[in-house]
């Protein structure tokens, strides 16, 4: 069964790429107009990817919005 166990020798040249990308990534981000004051700020995923949280610079208020709602291809909201 253990025939072939060799975690710690991995060839360089295989096609796991995406793992030495893991934990370097920046966390992605939402450009939102907080319509409490009127001021564009960023707000950042959560841990689970669900929604984008974030708090207004000013007024400290939080919002979220959700995240994989068909609508990707808006980058930007407003938050109310
Ligand atoms: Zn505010």
């Amino acid at each position: 069964m253990n025939d072939r166990l060799d975690i710690s020798s991995e060839p360089e040249s295989g096609p796991s790429r995406d793992d030495s990308d893991q934990g370097r990534k920046p966390r992605p981000f939402l450009g939102v107009k907080f319509d409490c004051c009127g001021i564009y700020s960023r707000i950042y995923q959560n841990k689970k990817a669900t929604h984008y949280v974030g708090n207004c610079p000013k007024c400290a208020k939080q919002i979220r919005v959700r995240i994989g709602h068909g609508g990707s291809d808006n980058r930007f909201f407003t938050a109310f």
